[in-house]
């Protein structure tokens, strides 16, 4: 990168001390990120409307010749009023501005403005006030409106970048190798940063913006590269071929192809020298258990003990359940690790760890990660609900002996997003349901058949299955738990009152849940009241019915999760989401549920009804903050990157080679923003 682009900001002519300071507020310090401070947005003044015709409602850019100034009134101290008469020949307009004395002094006699900003007064007394003005003859008629703090103006702004862009005058570094220019047609980056703020015209603007995309979704794949790169510590745990073939057989069930790959790239992996780091990526009901279990048999036959971390007790006493009954018939011991335990239990327990008795240790993530000793701690596995910020994953990978890791994830996230958002991570797909599954049926009505759907539940019970009905906590507080629980006594007294009904909620204490849990998975329940806690990763396959209230509470992917909970074994199984919000908005987001059981297609129709806000926010995938990509709408752009950074990594993944090292010091640059901002 060219010196001058990373000198303090306070190189940049017209920024003193006291304007840096305003400008580190943006998280801006030296000139470069002052280029990289992209326009939020541009004021088209090219688009213009006859004054008799503009709009009142909204802002628009006429063009008119200034007739007459008026003299100044001033109001009282601090306030002067300055007006002056334009016309376009269509109508006349009255131009107001406040105190801005120096804007008004230099608008002259006779000469053409265009205005952009809202019209006020009736059709036979136009004005606006305090509109942008720009000189009819200006060369740039697209100006940049920029993100402001306080103590900074667009025009202050839009002078230290025009200086910045001066003092560099068509000489700043060219990051990108010639030939990826030209494979992608992408512009130079000197004619992207001049004209992303000072546009030439629409069409400059769009090849400036395609190119600064593209850079930044390019160097950003890069950086998780490199930050992968910089994880590889040989591994003292790498382990030797092992035949798991008794596991595959004694698993009450054939597992899927994708399953059985998923084992295997795990054992690959943990023969290598450098840890294994991958992904276990799949929708609900997938099977991702099964696959854990098979990386932990392996592990177990080479001598090592496996770690597995759950999000909630529920979760870690379910998996537990699974692993044991897979597991324990191999001889392979696995214990239970919970907040429930006495004391004297809990330290028996870790001891026994310690000493090698178990060979697959459960748990949640706070328990194993605290104070846990293991005697040849080989695997780590994380069962995760979301994203955690890149790198902070590895707190148990610290202890010591470099083991190897594998994280399972249900967010379906579409297969180019994933790539980027989990690019340190190799990743398995399980994108194959286990055979004999009937699917889900899902519907979508209002309150008035509530009646009918609980019968139609009824039926269901009937027949010896079970089924839930989830009530949504917006905000967990006394109010909401007190109607839950009444909502849930009133079904036991009325609706349902030959069945048994039981509550799960969020404030119940850990061994609580956990009973509740029980007796629904023991079937000594038929039916389980329950805030959203059920929609982590519960595994009953007798159930096969769930209702929803207040469905359009949730978000899509979660009620996705939800209906996850049913389906799960060998029964049809049936969603029913209840709301009476009829708006046209609400209707179509259930629609999508009841149209597909694709979760990744779910994700999709989602991400594009709520757009990309929270869904891609960058905070949520522990992913630097993007200033000019948008995950979710610049998809091709994000292929194509992807295509040319894998190309690049493939030949010099370190990015040491001279025509590479703009692409790392912008890689560097970006991760280096991240870990500031934290
Ligand atoms: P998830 O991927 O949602 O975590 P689980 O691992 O909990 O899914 O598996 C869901 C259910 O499917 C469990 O009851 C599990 O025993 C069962 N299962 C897993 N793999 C198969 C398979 N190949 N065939 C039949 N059932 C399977
Ligand atoms: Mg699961």
């Amino acid at each position: 990168m060219i010196e001058a682009l990373n000198k303090p900001i306070t190189y940049v002519k017209g920024v003193g001390p006291k304007r840096a300071e305003v400008y580190e507020k943006l998280g801006i310090s030296d000139a470069f990120d002052l280029l990289c401070h992209f326009p939020r947005d541009y004021v088209d003044y090219s688009v213009q409307v006859p004054i008799a015709q503009a709009p009142t409602d909204e802002p628009c850019c006429v063009k008119a010749r200034v007739v007459k100034k008026l003299a100044p009134a001033f109001i009282r101290k601090g306030l002067t009023v300055y007006k002056a008469v334009l016309t376009d020949g269509s109508d006349d307009l009255t131009l107001i501005i406040y105190n801005a004395e120096y804007q008004f002094r230099s608008l002259c006699d006779g000469r053409e403005y265009i205005l952009f900003g809202k019209l006020s007064g009736n059709a036979v007394r136009r004005e606006i006030s305090s509109p942008l003005i720009l000189p009819a003859d200006s060369p740039d008629l697209i100006q940049p409106v920029y993100r402001l703090t306080e103590g900074l103006s667009q025009n202050m702004i839009r002078q230290n970048i025009h200086s910045v862009l001066d003092s560099i005058g068509g000489t700043i570094y060219e990051p990108l190798p010639k030939e990826i220019m030209q494979r992608y047609s992408l512009c130079s980056l000197d004619y992207a940063l001049e004209n992303i703020h000072f546009p030439r015209d629409s069409h400059a603007l769009a090849v400036a913006k395609r190119r600064l995309v593209f850079d930044e979704l390019l160097t950003l794949r890069l950086g998780m590269t490199l930050l992968r790169l910089k994880g590889l510590k040989a591994t003292s745990c790498r382990m030797k071929e092992y035949d798991i073939s008794d596991y595959y057989s004694s698993l009450p069930f054939e597992l899927t192809g994708c399953q059985r790959r998923a084992i295997e790239d795990c054992c690959a992996d943990m023969c290598r020298d450098y840890p294994m780091n991958r992904l276990i990526q799949g929708d609900v009901g997938s099977g991702k258990t099964a696959v854990a279990a098979g990386a932990a048999c392996f592990a177990a036959g080479n001598g090592y003990q496996t770690a597995l971390m759950a999000p909630t007790e529920i979760l870690a006493h379910q998996h537990f359940e699974t692993l044991s009954g897979f597991l324990e018939p191999l001889g392979i011991k696995v214990a239970l690790l919970t907040g429930s335990l006495s004391a004297k239990k809990k330290s028996a327990l870790k001891e026994q760890i310690k000493n090698g008795e178990y060979n697959v240790v459960v748990g949640t993530h706070a328990l194993v990660q605290q104070s846990t000793e293991f005697q040849h701690l080989g695997l780590v596995i994380t069962d995760e609900q979301h994203r955690f910020g890149v790198g902070q994953r590895d707190t148990l990978a610290a202890k010591g002996n470099n083991p190897h890791k594998l994280v399972m994830s249900a967010t379906p996230i579409p297969r180019t997003l994933a790539m980027m958002i989990y690019g340190d991570l190799d990743l398995s797909v399980l994108d194959e349901l286990p055979k004999g599954r009937q699917g889900i049926e899902t519907y979508a009505v209002t309150g008035k058949l509530r009646q009918r759907a609980f019968g139609f539940i009824r039926g269901q019970l009937d027949q010896g299955r079970q089924g839930y009905i989830v009530c949504p906590m917006i905000e967990e507080n006394d109010m909401e738990l007190q109607s839950v629980r009444e909502y849930s006594e009133r079904l036991q007294a009325d609706d349902f009152r030959d069945y048994r009904v039981g509550l799960l909620h969020g404030r119940l204490s850990p061994a609580d849940k956990d009973k509740v849990m029980r007796e629904f998975k023991d079937h000594e329940l038929d039916l389980l009241v329950s805030t959203t806690v059920v929609e982590v990763g519960v595994d009953v396959p007798n159930a096969v019915i769930m209702l929803v209230e207040n469905a359009d509470r949730f978000g899509l992917s979660q009620l996705h999760q939800l209906r996850g909970r049913v389906g799960r074994g060998k029964y049809k199984s049936y969603c029913i989401l209840v709301t009476d919000n009829v708006t046209e908005e609400s209707v179509k987001r259930l629609k999508i549920l009841s149209s597909t059981s694709d979760g990744f297609k779910v994700s999709e129709e989602d991400l594009k009804l709520r757009g990309p806000g929270d869904f891609f926010g960058s905070r949520q995938h522990g992913l630097p903050p993007l200033r000019i990509a948008d995950m979710s709408s610049d998809t091709e752009l994000l292929r194509l990157a992807q295509t040319a950074a894998d190309g690049i990594t493939a030949v010099d993944p370190e990015l040491n080679r001279p025509e590479h090292k703009g692409l790392r010091e912008l890689a560097q640059r970006l991760f280096k923003e991240d870990r500031q901002e934290k």
